[in-house]
């Protein structure tokens, strides 16, 4: 029996246990560690949005369709797993047009893949969303809300239902797991902070989130609404979520509400005016991940050890794909 460790409990960790349960070829016992539990890094803070078309130019995104398509699958097996859904069930994302620049963005690339994107009217936008932003807006209907604390429980159902074990425990150095056979380190933006790994080329940079109640007799959002920030539903529909800042300096991971209100507030009346009555209830943030290329980063460190980090802001469009590839570079 081979012994597989792997660091980190979040969506590309817990990615990568599945995909090695599916692939390798040896007998493997995997133990993931992670010092805060599963789930409550970056991955537990992620308001669920998943497309291919992110990025202030909308442009189909590198790997965009390869990592949706391995997405699903794992949403697939995750709400099989759970018996309940982890996505919510009408797709579909409003990227409203705020500014020229947008509408220029968005046109280009409704012009650029008209069978998956579709350039709408104001009133049109308005019948799918009453009381957003009166503009027009890039319609997604690939978009999906992916609910991530179900979605992490789903994965993790599918991992220890096959075997994996779960140790709540910080790894400070890789040569506390030299008796595993392998080890994997998926430990998000704090992957640098292991010393074996402080070399590695990456930058953390806070995400703040604000959630407001859902005010009774108000129709919920039927679909998220994107524009400089977006505002979705949550999972139990009596809140929504606002986000996220991109801070790059910042003192800790947690929240600091006068930073977010700051920097989300305007933008999110502009884009769904109404928000303006409802009260706030709650602020959340995490640290994602960013390598100068602003894609994930696959690395052997040593002949039993890699690292998979670097999803940034697109941890869902990129996480089950670059566990596939990872697991299928490791060839175990
Ligand atoms: C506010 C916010 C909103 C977001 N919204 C979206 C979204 O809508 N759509 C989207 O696609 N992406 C979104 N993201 C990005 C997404 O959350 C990340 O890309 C993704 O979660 C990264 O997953 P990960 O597994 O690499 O890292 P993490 O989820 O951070 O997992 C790493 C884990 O490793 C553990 N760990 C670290 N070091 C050690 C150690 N030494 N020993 C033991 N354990 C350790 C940590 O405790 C953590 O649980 C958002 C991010 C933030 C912050």
């Amino acid at each position: 029996m081979k012994k597989i460790a792997i660091i980190g409990a979040g969506f590309a960790g817990l990615a990568i246990a599945w995909q090695l349960l599916n692939s390798s070829k040896k007998q493997i016992q995997i133990t993931v560690f992670d010092g805060r539990g599963i789930g409550q890094g970056a991955s537990g803070k992620a308001v669920g949005l998943l497309h291919p078309f992110t990025g202030a130019h909308a442009k189909l995104n590198a790997m965009g369709d390869d990592g949706m398509h391995a997405t699903l699958e794992l949403l697939r097996h995750a709400a099989q797993a759970l018996g309940s859904p982890v996505t919510a069930n009408q797709g579909g994302i409003l990227r409203l047009a705020l500014t020229q620049q947008q509408e220029d963005n968005y046109k280009k690339s409704a012009a650029s893949h008209p069978h998956r994107l579709k350039w709408l009217a104001a009133e049109e936008c308005q019948a799918l969303v009453p009381g957003c932003a009166n503009v027009p807006c890039l319609w997604i209907e690939e978009g999906m809300t992916v609910y991530a604390a179900s979605y992490l429980k789903g994965l993790w159902k599918m991992c220890s239902e096959r075997g994996v074990e779960f140790v709540q425990q910080k790894v400070h150095s890789l040569q506390e797991l030299n008796h595993f056979d392998l080890t994997i380190v998926g430990a998000g933006a704090e992957s640098g902070d292991l010393p074996e790994l402080s070399a590695i080329p990456l930058k953390a940079v806070k995400g703040q989130v604000l959630e407001f109640a859902w005010p009774a007799g108000v129709e919920p959002l039927r679909y998220p609404l994107n524009s400089h920030v977006y505002i979705l539903m949550s999972e139990s529909k009596r809140t929504c979520l606002v986000g996220a800042t991109f801070e790059k300096v910042f003192a800790d991971d947690s929240p600091s509400v006068e930073i977010a209100k700051e920097e989300l507030l305007h933008k999110a009346f502009a884009l769904y005016p109404p928000l303006e009555t409802f009260s706030l209830i709650n602020c959340h943030a995490g640290l994602r991940a960013v390598t100068p290329q602003h894609l994930p980063l696959i690395k052997q460190i040593s002949p039993k050890q890699w690292l998979l980090t670097g999803l940034g802001s697109k941890g869902l469009l990129y996480h089950a794909l670059y566990a596939k590839k990872i697991v299928a570079l490791m060839d175990f």
